[in-house]
């Protein structure tokens, strides 16, 4: 049984429709790449998702539920968590601290306003620390922070939500070959793990092949295949617009697709 639906999806901007007409299933423990040029809709169908855009029309049904028409607070609440945007931490402090706020943010137990702050969920926040590879660093401010290590640092924030469905928009953006890998990497484990669903863009086709389990792709709004690695490889369309020019996706301008 699939935990997200979405059917027929369309987001139209005025006269510019950004999502046409797209269809795709995504089950619990997969990892899904969505991938394609710049502007062909990728964001716009995460935000749509994730309810910070409204639809145009179609459905996205999760776990049953319809999603379209929620509140994106609602969404979260529904078990569908986003990864924060570039500093989305508080360099001022520490990694441990910025996982406790997290963790507050999502619960809000009444009787916590007389526990300690520094007391809160700190067992909590440790584990989810452990799950990303930073228990070691958990007192360190994250202004000290390595890039790479402060993205681990916002997917444990992210994780503190209990997300079943994890929407991770250009999570390796800014990163260097060697990092992306370990990053996606981590999120394949945190997949497997926890038998979570993440659906994901990245624009290092390398890192798309090697971890994803399935591929979807985009161009100007249309999903012009979905396969595993192998068969996006060899789909004619996805050759057309992506591997006979040469180019990465990141090169490709919306007019080339
Ligand atoms: P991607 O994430 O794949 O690069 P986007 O989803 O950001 O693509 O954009 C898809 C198309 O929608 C682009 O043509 C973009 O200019 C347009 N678009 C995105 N957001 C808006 C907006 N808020 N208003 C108008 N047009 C938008
Ligand atoms: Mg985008």
């Amino acid at each position: 049984m699939s935990l997200l639906s979405v059917h027929h999806l369309t987001k139209r901007f005025g006269g510019n429709t950004a999502v046409q007409d797209i269809s795709f299933d995504l089950k619990q423990g997969e990892l899904l790449a969505l991938i394609g040029p710049n502007g062909a809709g990728k964001s716009t169908t995460f935000n749509m998702v994730g309810g910070q855009l409204p639809a145009s029309s179609g459905s996205v049904v999760f776990d049953g539920r319809e999603v379209l028409g929620r509140s994106s607070r609602h969404i979260a609440q529904l078990g569908i968590g986003r990864t924060f945007q570039v500093a989305a931490t508080f360099a001022s402090l520490t990694v441990m601290e910025n996982v406790q706020m997290a963790l507050l943010s999502h619960r809000r137990k009444v009787y916590s306003f007389w526990r300690s702050a520094a007391g809160r969920y700190q067992d909590e926040a440790r584990q989810l620390l452990e799950q990303v590879g930073m228990a070691t660093q958990v007192d360190r401010p994250c202004s000290e922070l390595a890039y790479g290590d402060v993205k681990r640092v916002e997917l444990a924030m992210s994780l503190a939500g209990k997300p079943r469905l994890l929407l991770m928009d250009e999570p390796t953006a800014g990163m260097a070959s060697a990092e992306r890998n370990a990053l996606i990497a981590l999120v394949k484990r945190l997949v497997v793990q926890n038998n979570m669903a993440v659906l994901f863009t990245e624009h290092s086709m390398d890192v798309v092949f090697a971890y994803a389990d399935r591929i979807l792709v985009l161009a100007r709004g249309q999903l012009i295949a979905q396969g595993s690695a192998e068969q996006i490889r060899a789909h004619p369309k996805v050759q057309e617009v992506y591997f006979g020019t040469g180019k990465t996706f990141e090169d490709l301008a919306p007019g080339d697709a």
